[in-house]
């Protein structure tokens, strides 16, 4: 039990904003030597797969899909499973690519979940951005509006993470662990984005205080946790961060 991070050093990649935040690791798990590529075509195409292998950060992505399909395995051990990815994200659709995200790591991660057993999933999706992953996916969705999406999106913005100030953000959060809770879900996911820290490139004013609140009150539930750690490009912010959950 406990918690574990898992992570190998193929994740760091000049390319990626990602890999840069990536230096401070202590103890970490490897990752297993599963074959991946049938979990990458459950979620996207054949064309689509072969068509991104000579793309340059292409290795990296590979990697962080290995450390993800990982964790669903690692979390059958431990209460909560982190997962710094790179170069995969929720904006990966099944033929393209977007924000620096070759694979959908989230929509990958829940076929390995269900092939595993789970049955009651839940996805809580905060970054300062949201996707479209809730329509490809059977799992139960929320973001912090609440709801599987905020009414107001612009550009792929959340729209409450753009006009919430912190302490608002924060009591909202808390609501929707008690909604999470109250599904008594067998495993939930967090996606969660390192761009809401204040000290990133989204304009949003959460600090390692907030952050503090959010991940205590995620810790309080008492279900199987796998956290995707994704965006952000600092690596104080994310050394703050995982401390925070005492790694
Ligand atoms: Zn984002
Ligand atoms: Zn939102």
């Amino acid at each position: 039990m406990g918690i574990a991070i898992i992570y190998n050093k193929e994740l760091g990649n000049s390319w990626l904003g990602t890999s840069k935040r990536l230096g401070y690791i202590r103890e970490c798990k490897s990752p297993s030597d599963i074959n991946i590529d049938e979990y990458i075509l459950k979620f996207h195409t054949k064309e689509y797969f072969e068509s991104v292998k000579k793309l340059p950060f292409f290795s990296s992505a590979y990697e962080s899909i290995r450390c993800v399909i990982t964790a669903a395995d690692e979390v059958e051990g431990s209460d909560v499973v982190v997962v710094p990815t790179s170069g995969t994200g929720h904006h990966a659709e099944r033929n393209k690519w977007g924000g620096y995200s070759l694979f959908n790591d989230l929509a990958i991660l829940l076929e390995r979940l269900k092939e595993k057993g789970f049955e009651k999933i839940v996805v809580l999706e905060t970054d300062a951005h949201h996707s479209d992953t809730y329509r490809m996916c059977s799992a139960k969705f929320f973001c912090i509006s609440g709801e599987e999406r905020c009414k107001e999106i612009r550009e792929m913005r959340c729209g409450v993470a753009r006009t919430e100030d912190a302490e608002r953000y924060v009591e909202r959060f808390g609501r929707v662990v008690e909604i999470i809770e109250s599904y008594n879900p067998d495993i939930l996911v967090w996606y969660l984005g390192q761009d809401l820290h204040e000290r990133e490139y989204s304009g949003l004013k959460l600090n390692g205080e907030r952050f503090k609140q959010m991940i205590e009150k995620f810790m309080e539930l008492r279900c199987k946790k796998i956290v995707l750690f994704s965006s952000g490009s600092r690596e104080d912010v994310f050394e703050e961060i995982l401390k925070l959950f005492g790694l």
